[in-house]
């Protein structure tokens, strides 16, 4: 069984989405396994969107990340973590198609309501990031 790092961002917890999107992941036949909410320090986000750094837009991400809490959860199931890049859809908004999570609840590519591991690598490393598991 596959584990992977999903975050709820602060968009969706102040939308009040939470609940709608921890849904999708269960009726998707998924299982949280972990969860916590928090809000992220800038060293936190340094090292998790460090693919990102040298990007014009690094700094948004950092304010919007920073303005809330989020929710982060592992979560688990078959091939989980393609899967929920799957049922999240894709980064840009306007290439998310509907009837996934962005697609559906998102017009911002910033502001993407979820966050989901892309790699095995990525997940182990989120994994012991956010909850030193
Ligand atoms: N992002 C952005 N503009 C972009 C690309 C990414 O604001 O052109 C933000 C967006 O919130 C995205 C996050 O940076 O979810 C991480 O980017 P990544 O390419 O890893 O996309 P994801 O894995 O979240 O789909
Ligand atoms: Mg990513």
């Amino acid at each position: 069984m596959q584990k992977t790092y999903i975050m709820l961002k602060p968009d969706a917890v102040k939308r009040g989405l939470m609940g709608r999107i921890i849904g999708r992941i269960e009726d998707k036949g998924f299982k949280i396994v972990n969860a916590k909410m928090f809000t992220l320090t800038v060293a936190q986000l340094e090292e998790h969107y460090a693919h990102l750094k040298d990007k014009p837009f690094f700094k948004d991400i950092v304010e919007y990340m920073t303005s809330g809490p989020v929710l982060g959860m592992i979560v688990e199931g078959d091939d989980v973590i393609l899967g929920m890049r799957k049922i999240m859809g894709a980064t840009k908004w306007l290439e998310a198609d509907a009837g996934t999570i962005r697609g559906d609840f998102a017009c911002s590519t910033t502001q993407n309501l979820i966050h989901g591991s892309d790699s095995e690598e990525t997940a182990e490393a989120e994994i012991k990031r956010f909850f030193g598991e």
